[in-house]
């Protein structure tokens, strides 16, 4: 029996013990220790952004970013149908309700002329200069595009728009970490971006995210809510609800050694990604999901198409013979918590659920493991 081929596993072969040692010889382990700041130094700095704020995961750097930007109860914030679930739950942490959107076919990302058309035709820019929703009289304070599998978002169209309404836009760049549209790194474009450090994503720190924007004011406030928002150094003042959402010291430390391998792991991703891509374009039963052209992606995930008849046989097929694959997400207006909200003209995304497949792409992998996935794949499609 051959070894099964996992689909996405870390890798750990830096400065990640020598550093989490360090934590634990000087007792640093909490987060004041120093190797937060210099994580939250070395990602703003590489997505070029001012600052950084560190949280225990990507959804918390969502939530307090929706909370930062002052998304209230009653709020509506558009979100893609097609993605990872954590962005709709941040919405509706801030009991606002999330507007489901389309994707765009050829990267799964948010549909931006589908959001501009939405905007355009449902909605009212009132005199208190936020943009309203005509049918249901919310008023739009949010769009978090998601930039998925590391396929950047068509970000020109949505910047201009969102500008023009007044509607904040927080990136979901949790998958893109690297990835750019126009030369511009993603996570960089928002009021904020949000990054997620889970184990299966492209750099890991057991668990882990952070919140990068350029504005001071902003950092300051989402640093403040982040700890329980204390505001004085020795009593326990607190001046409003905050959370305790700050990453620990050692798993910072492994971050900071995770970061120092970011390039080489988005080489080895995209090198991969062009070894299947190239294996598999024999087969014209199988699209591999390329990037568009301007933008640069991280090939965080390695994504196939197939026809709707063959995604769940082919799904069978390659876990029976231990290559491991899966399904992309449920369109989250399906869930049974999103079921009666506002979805716009959901057509691409439908059809994405019922044809794509995700595939082994971990850093690891090696060129005989994608052989061996591609064999079993056209092997599927000579039986
Ligand atoms: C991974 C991920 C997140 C955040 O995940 P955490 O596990 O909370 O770090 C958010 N959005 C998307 C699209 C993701 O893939």
């Amino acid at each position: 029996m051959k070894s099964e081929i996992p689909l996405s596993v870390p890798v750990i072969r830096g400065n990640e013990w020598k550093y989490v040692k360090d934590c634990l010889d000087t007792g640093w382990v909490s987060y004041v220790g120093d190797y937060v700041g210099k994580f939250e130094k070395a990602v703003a700095g590489y997505v070029g952004a001012e600052y950084g704020v560190a949280t225990v995961n990507g959804t918390c750097a969502l939530h307090v970013s929706l909370v930062a930007c002052g998304v209230h109860s009653g709020d509506e914030v558009i979100v893609p149908v097609l993605t990872f679930i954590a962005p709709a739950n941040a919405v509706k942490y801030c009991g606002a309700e999330p507007v489901f959107m389309d994707c765009d076919p050829r990267t799964l990302c948010l549909d931006v002329e589908k959001t501009a058309n939405f905007i355009k035709d449902k909605t009212i820019r009132k005199r208190d200069g936020f943009t309203y929703d005509k049918d249901s009289g919310r008023r739009i304070k949010a769009v978090i595009p998601v930039h998925i599998f590391g396929h950047p978002t068509d970000m020109s169209v949505l910047v201009e728009i969102c500008a023009e309404k007044n509607i904040d836009i927080i990136e979901d760049a949790t998958e893109s970490l690297g990835s750019k549209y126009k030369r511009k790194q993603t996570g960089s474009f928002g009021k904020t971006g949000c990054f997620s450090f889970n184990g299966n994503k492209i750099i890991t720190t057991g668990g882990g995210g952070i919140v990068v924007t350029d504005d001071g004011k902003l950092a300051g406030k989402i640093r403040h809510l982040t700890t329980q928002a204390k505001s004085d150094p020795l009593e326990y003042v607190h001046d409003e609800v905050g959370y305790n959402y700050r990453l620990s010291n050692i798993q910072a430390a492994m971050g900071v050694a995770q970061m120092e391998k970011l390039d080489e792991y988005i080489a080895i991703k995209r090198r991969n990604a062009s070894l299947y891509k190239n294996l598999l374009s024999g087969l014209d039963e199988v699209e591999f999901l390329w990037e568009m052209p301007r933008a640069k992606s991280n090939f965080w995930f390695y994504t196939i198409r197939v026809h709707k008849d063959d995604k769940n046989l082919l799904i069978k097929h390659l876990i029976s013979k231990g290559i491991q694959v899966r399904p992309i997400w449920k369109l989250l207006n399906t869930l049974p918590m999103y079921r009666n909200y506002t979805a716009y003209k959901i057509e691409a995304a439908k059809e994405a659920y019922s044809t794509c497949i995700n595939i082994p792409c971990s850093v690891d992998l090696t060129e005989a493991q994608i052989e061996r996935a591609v064999k079993v794949i056209k092997g599927y499609f000579k039986s």
